[in-house]
């Protein structure tokens, strides 16, 4: 039982069903830790503060096994307990992502596949670490020479 920080605990961010499903282990060591709490004190706080509802975690720490099951970037910053993925059930994730953008610091901020007019799409991914670099970035599927692509643009466009 570890709290991270007055509203969240280490469980919601290694709950994972591929990880429960395939038996992967998916603990973090004190330095994933560490990171986590400081993505809590300096991100997620302020956020669960000002929209004053509960945010759901989708996706927290992965360890390197977990990572490469789901196919995550080799590099992800979820692997070193930097970043999480989130939404508040009765919040608009460009409005969140916009929020953000406007009032905190962070390391990358990403709306990952919002769609227009529906408040409930995608999810925001974001990471935290020092020094950080406020980079916003928002995620799109596009269609391209007929498949399906994703593409990163600047800032939080929807
Ligand atoms: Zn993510």
């Amino acid at each position: 039982m570890t709290q991270l920080s007055p509203n969240f605990h280490l469980s919601e961010f290694v709950q994972s069903q591929t990880a429960t499903r395939r038996r992967i282990a998916n603990q973090p060591g004190p330095k994933e830790l560490d990171a986590l709490r400081l993505l809590c004190v300096k991100v997620l706080e302020p956020v669960r503060q000002h929209f004053g509802r509960p945010v759901v975690i989708s996706s927290g720490y992965r360890s390197p096994a977990l990572n490469r099951a789901i196919g995550g970037a080799r590099n992800s910053q979820h692997t070193t307990g930097e970043a999480a993925d989130f939404e508040i059930p009765g919040a608009s994730n460009v409005e969140v992502a916009r929020w953000m953008w406007a009032k905190l610091n962070y390391d990358q901020l990403i709306l990952e596949f919002y769609t227009p007019g529906q408040p409930n799409s995608g999810w925001v991914h974001v990471s935290y670490c020092q020094p950080y670099r406020n980079q916003e970035l928002t995620a799109r599927r596009v269609r391209k020479w007929g498949r399906l692509v994703t593409e990163y643009v600047p800032g939080i466009v929807a």
